[in-house]
């Protein structure tokens, strides 16, 4: 990598702001700001830093409306408003996707929109950790805060999920490297294990690392649970690897002080999906009965937890949440967003915060073609070119304050740092501009309605 100047030419400098990349929600950042620009972020990874610097190339800058030609053409922020409200209010089957990266307070309208004219609201749980969201339901969720693994974990194990690469400052932050109150000498006090197929980054980084094969998480995991209960294992090699190391492996497990077990989407995209988390959920609470043993998902987006703990607060269901009858219902691989595209449901869909253009499978996205599009978004995207109107969006935790919730449950604040640009809005005041001109629509009294 070549050498880069350190950044000097700088008006000020913002401190403590806080990452909107990933789930670790990193808020120790400072931003260097010029001429009303960051134009230097210390303490980020490489994957933060680059978000909060943005590409001014990609960003979506005025509100735009699809023309008879195909061609998206730039018209102000009333018609574009009107227009939008118009489809949402006419909509039958409308769908409300994506959520995970902008704020709580974003989302307290979009739910108020949701529920008077009866759409889905999902986030991108239903395509990550929802076989999380729903293990949890079946098994229980014993989970931890950052803090407590920093201060207190002896053993980390990673499991499908590959930190350095996802979440690169995990280790560093949180999990492995930290000196914490009871573990004075950080990486030195603690074992590092990788479970994943491949010899990842975060493999090479930790003291252990068991292969499994593609696919073998079940059985892995069973065979684990089978040697902890004492069992004696009848297959020589279990999902590729030799019951002795198993055996060695549990053993050390149930002799630790505390252990922290972080799993990503090896577990939820892989054969068995949520039965994979089940077990693994049931493996910590076998693991409790000989020492101390707790778990976290490992969140993508930096407020993807967030859309999940307001929804099931709020609405009782963490996502995939249909107001069409009036109540609240939730029925996975029946409301959730990629079931009801594929079977062609909805006749509008408006994406905020999130690029199914580019993270859906094909056959989602071919209706998706088909049906009229609402993107609120501030940066150009694949799903910019399936959009029919665009409304673009500030940048939550850099132009915009808001509320998020970490990977562990703990909310923190972003604040702003600089002015958007002046032909951008806030996700909030764009989603409650909906909500203002659908009631119109409607003939719905604001001040009963909220109600
Ligand atoms: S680890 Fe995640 S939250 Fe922290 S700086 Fe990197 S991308 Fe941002």
């Amino acid at each position: 990598m070549a050498y880069e100047e350190p950044i000097t030419d700088y008006d000020h400098i913002v401190e403590n702001c806080t990452c909107a990349f990933c789930g670790c929600n990193c808020d120790d950042l400072t931003y260097l700001v010029k001429d009303g620009h960051v134009v230097g972020v210390r303490h980020a990874c490489r994957l933060g830093a680059s978000k909060v610097m943005e590409d001014m190339d990609q960003r979506l800058m005025v509100p735009m409306i699809r023309d008879d030609n195909g061609k998206l053409v730039e018209v102000d922020w009333d018609s574009a408003l009107d227009k939008a409200a118009e489809l949402i209010a006419g909509a039958v089957r409308p769908v409300f996707y994506g959520w995970s990266e902008t704020s709580i307070e974003t989302m307290k309208y979009g739910l108020e929109l949701g529920e008077l004219v009866g759409a889905v609201l999902d986030n991108q749980a239903t395509i990550c950790h929802g076989p999380s969201l729903q293990a949890v339901q079946n098994a229980g969720y014993p989970v931890m805060t950052l803090g407590e693994v920093k201060n207190r974990a002896d053993m980390v194990v990673y499991t499908g999920n590959n930190a350095m690469n996802s979440h690169p400052r995990h280790l560093g932050r949180y999990s492995t490297f930290p000196r914490g109150y009871f573990r004075k000498r950080g990486r030195f006090d603690r074992t590092v294990v990788t479970m994943d197929p491949r010899y990842t980054d975060t493999a090479k980084m930790s003291d252990i690392w068991v292969g499994f094969e593609q696919n073998g998480d079940y059985e892995f995991y069973n065979a684990m649970r089978a040697v902890l209960r004492g069992k004696k294992l009848k297959k020589d090699i279990i999902s590729g690897i030799p019951k002795e190391d198993i055996e060695e492996l549990v053993e050390s497990m149930k002799n630790v002080e505390f252990g922290a077990l972080f799993f990503g989407l090896g577990l939820t995209h892989t054969l068995s999906k949520q039965r994979n988390i089940d077990i693994a959920i049931s493996l910590i609470q076998d693991l409790n009965k000989f020492a101390k043993w707790n778990l976290i998902p490992m969140r993508g987006h930096f407020n993807v937890n967030g859309f999940n703990i307001f929804m099931a607060y709020e609405m009782g269901f963490p996502y995939g949440v249909d107001f069409s009858r009036g109540y609240p219902r939730y029925m996975n691989g029946e409301t959730n967003t990629i079931d009801l595209l594929t079977r062609e449901e909805p006749d509008v869909f408006m994406v905020i915060a999130a690029d199914p253009g580019a993270h859906f499978p094909g056959g989602a996205n071919r209706h998706l073609a088909n049906i009229p599009v609402i993107q609120i978004d501030i940066h150009w995207g694949p799903s910019t070119e399936l959009a029919d109107i665009v409304l673009p969006g500030s940048f939550i935790g850099v132009e915009a304050a808001g509320t998020s919730y970490r990977m562990d449950g703990v909310p923190i604040y972003m604040k702003k740092a600089i002015d958007k640009p002046e032909t951008c809005r806030d996700d909030e005041w764009i989603v409650n501009e909906l909500l203002k001109r659908v009631q119109k629509i409607k003939g719905v009294d604001a001040k009963m309605a909220s109600k």
